[in-house]
């Protein structure tokens, strides 16, 4: 099998950080979703195997829906466990960047990173910043799982896949391809599948214990999002949902129970664009998702200081609601006109 996410030579640099040994710590982004997690665990299941000194730190806690993971118990969240998560990659000799391309997208965890002598990127976002010794950087990997499989293969290190860093990485790759039907599911991600599914991951157990996972709160606020706070903008083909704080408040809101709320919009005929506006305690978060040749990160990125990738991006702003949901239907029509469909 050919390992497209793992050039030579920066393989071949890794190899050569990694013989130093010393401790090593994983980082992903703020709000870590089950890329983030299934890479950083994957990861450090195979590190750990292979004789390494490996801690996953996150910047804060995901959602209930990921803790079921292997290794979970062990990892650090800087929202519950500061100072230890702080200390853990001060005292690191070799920190790895996973699913993230920018060092503002950790959160807290920031100025650690920032100060940590030796880094390893790892991402298939765009436009990643150079702040690492060794980058890798493929877009069109479907999920940064995929690009830790490939590099630990490239490594010969591949034996060390064992059930548990297999059913990592393959939620990684399951959560990111939006189980396996985004245009970024390729050959080869089926067959990181298959030979993940050859380790003992479990695609049924994994897909239930990521999908049937709701709570009935969970189920009503999806109910009352798509009945009273969808609006269709049928001549954009687009789709807005906005929920305010009390809309949430309302509902019990716990951290994930509005993930996959977005794609609804997409369901619609002939729509082509899906966002969801959503007022958090301390700042108004976009997502935005696309189909075809529309790259909403560029939307996000010059007016909502976001990014992320084509098709599924985000970005905040610190405005009130109602302005925010104003500025984005302001800058909407030119985005689109851009792009014909
Ligand atoms: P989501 O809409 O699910 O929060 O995020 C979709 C994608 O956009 C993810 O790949 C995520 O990493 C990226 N993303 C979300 N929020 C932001 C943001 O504020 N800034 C940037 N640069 N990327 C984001
Ligand atoms: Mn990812």
């Amino acid at each position: 099998m050919l390992f497209p996410s793992a050039p030579s030579a920066e393989v071949e640099r890794l190899r050569g950080l990694l013989t130093r040994r010393g401790r090593m710590v994983i980082i992903a982004h703020y709000n870590p979703d089950g890329d983030a997690m299934g890479s950083s665990l994957g990861l450090v299941h195979v590190l750990r195997r292979a004789g390494f000194d490996a801690q996953v730190v996150m910047p804060n806690t995901p959602p209930v829906d990921l803790h079921w993971m292997p290794g979970f118990a062990e990892v650090l969240c800087a929202d519950r466990h500061k100072e230890a998560s702080l200390a853990a990659i001060a005292s690191c000799d070799l920190l790895f960047c996973l699913d993230f391309n920018r060092p503002d997208r950790v959160g807290v965890l920031e100025d650690a990173l920032r100060a940590a002598p030796v880094k390893v990127l790892i991402d298939h976002h765009r436009d990643p910043d150079t702040f690492a010794q060794a980058t890798f950087s493929d877009t069109t990997a479907c999920a940064t799982a995929q690009m830790v499989f490939d590099i630990v293969s490239a490594l010969g290190l591949s034996e060390h896949i064992d059930v548990d860093a297999a059913t990592c990485l393959y939620t990684g790759l399951m959560t990111d391809s939006g189980s396996f039907r985004f245009p970024s599911t390729t050959p080869h991600t089926l067959h990181v599948a298959a030979e993940l599914l050859a380790r003992g991951a479990r695609p049924d157990r994994i897909h239930e214990a990521i999908m049937d996972n709701s709570t009935g709160d969970r189920l009503r606020l999806l109910g009352f999002s798509l009945h009273e706070r969808m609006e269709l903008l049928p001549e954009l083909r687009t789709a807005l949902f906005v929920l305010s704080k009390a809309d949430m408040d309302r509902f019990n809101f716990q951290p994930g129970d509005t993930e996959g709320l977005v794609n609804y919009g997409l369901s619609i005929r002939g729509y082509r664009l899906s966002a969801f506006i959503a007022e958090r305690p301390d700042v108004v978060k976009l997502s935005l998702r696309s189909k075809g040749r529309l790259p909403v990160n560029e939307f996000l990125a010059a007016h909502f200081g976001g990014g992320g990738h084509a098709n599924a991006a985000g970005g905040n702003s610190t405005a009130a609601l109602s302005e925010v949901v104003a500025t984005f239907k302001r800058e909407l029509p030119a985005f689109l006109c851009l792009y014909p469909a």
